[in-house]
C-alpha cells in the first residue's frame, strides 16, 4: 500500500514527467550528469524554490557529487544499505559505484543532492541535518526517499518504486503521515510543512500549522488552550514517538482528553 504513497500526490499536485533532459532516461547516473541534476532540481515544481534558495547562497549541486567504489564507499561510513552518503561538513556527496563501473543511479543522485541542500546548507558535523536531529535518522531517511520519488517523477523515471528505504517508510513515515491525516491536512499542505522542516528547519511554520488544524478536528477546545495542545503534540513528537502522536491525536479528537493526556505524560516520561 504504501508503494501506492504517491499516487494522490501525483493527482494533487499535477507532478507530471516535464524534464527534458533526460529523453527516455535510464536508471543510470555518471558523475558527468551533474549539471543535468541541477537542472532538475532547478525546475522542480516542489523542490525548486527550496533549491533557487540554496543557489542564493552560493550552494549548488555542481562539483559536490563524486562517485567512489566499494571500499571508498566503506571507508567514508557508507552503510550496505544506503545507495550514498552525504558529508554536510564538507558539503560533498559520494555516491557508490556499480559494476565497478564509475556509474551509480539517478535515484541516488537525488537522494543525496536533496540531503545536500537539506538544512543547513553547511553542517557543522558530517552529519548535521537538522530534521534528523528533531525527528530521527530514520524518519529522515525515509522522507528524504519519499521526496526522492516525487523528483523521480519529475524526472520521467518510470520506475520510481524501488526498495530503498522502503522499511522506513513504513515503519516511520506511514504513521507521520497518519497524524496528518488525522489532523486533516491538505496534501499541498503536509508537503510543504515537510518541505519547510527538511529545507528551512521552519518548526515555527509546522507548530502553528499543527495549532491549526487541531483546532480544525475539535472546535470544542477554547482557542486560547490550543497552544497548550499543540506543544503536547510537539513534545511527543519531538520524542519521535510517531505512533503514540496518532493516538494523541485520534483521543483529542474523541473530545477523551484524560486518554490524550495520559498518552502525553507517558511519552513525557519516555527517553528524549
Ligand atoms: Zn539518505
Amino acid at each position: 500500500m504504501e508503494r501506492d504513497l504517491l499516487q494522490r500526490e501525483i493527482a494533487a499536485l499535477e507532478i507530471a514527467p516535464k524534464f527534458k533532459h533526460w529523453i527516455n532516461p535510464s536508471s543510470a547516473f555518471y558523475a558527468s550528469q551533474t549539471g543535468d541534476l541541477h537542472r532538475l532540481f532547478e525546475e522542480s515544481l516542489i523542490f525548486g524554490e527550496y533549491y533557487r534558495n540554496a543557489l542564493q547562497n552560493k550552494f549548488g549541486l555542481k562539483g559536490r557529487i563524486s562517485i567512489v567504489d566499494a571500499g571508498t564507499f566503506k571507508g567514508l561510513g557508507g552503510t550496505s544499505d544506503a545507495l550514498g552518503i552525504t558529508d554536510k561538513k564538507k558539503g560533498q556527496a559520494f555516491l557508490v559505484e556499480f559494476f565497478k563501473r564509475g556509474v551509480s543511479s539517478i535515484e541516488a543522485g537525488i537522494h543525496e543532492g536533496l540531503h545536500l541542500i537539506s538544512f543547513p546548507l553547511k553542517g557543522a558535523t558530517d552529519q548535521d541535518l537538522a530534521f534528523a536531529k528533531r525527528f530521527g535518522y530514520p524518519l529522515m531517511e525515509a522522507v528524504t526517499q519519499y521526496f526522492t520519488r516525487i523528483m523521480m517523477i519529475e524526472a520521467g523515471i518510470k520506475n520510481w518504486k524501488t526498495n530503498v528505504y522502503q522499511d522506513k517508510i513504513n515503519k516511520y513515515l506511514k504513521p507521520f503521515f497518519k497524524a496528518f491525516d488525522l489532523l486533516q491536512f491538505s496534501i499541498e499542505n503536509r508537503l510543504k510543512v515537510l518541505c519547510e522542516l527538511v529545507f528551512k528547519n521552519n518548526l515555527k511554520f509546522f507548530i502553528r500549522c499543527l495549532e491549526l488544524q487541531l483546532g480544525a478536528v475539535n472546535n470544542s477546545v477554547p482557542k486560547n488552550e490550543l497552544p497548550n495542545w499543540t506543544n503536547k503534540l510537539d513534545l511527543i513528537f519531538a520524542r519521535r514517538l510517531f505512533d503514540e502522536a496518532v493516538k494523541f491525536i485520534e483521543f483529542f479528537i474523541q473530545k477523551d482528553y484524560k486518554q490524550a493526556e495520559a498518552i502525553f505524560a507517558k511519552a513525557l516520561a519516555a527517553k528524549s
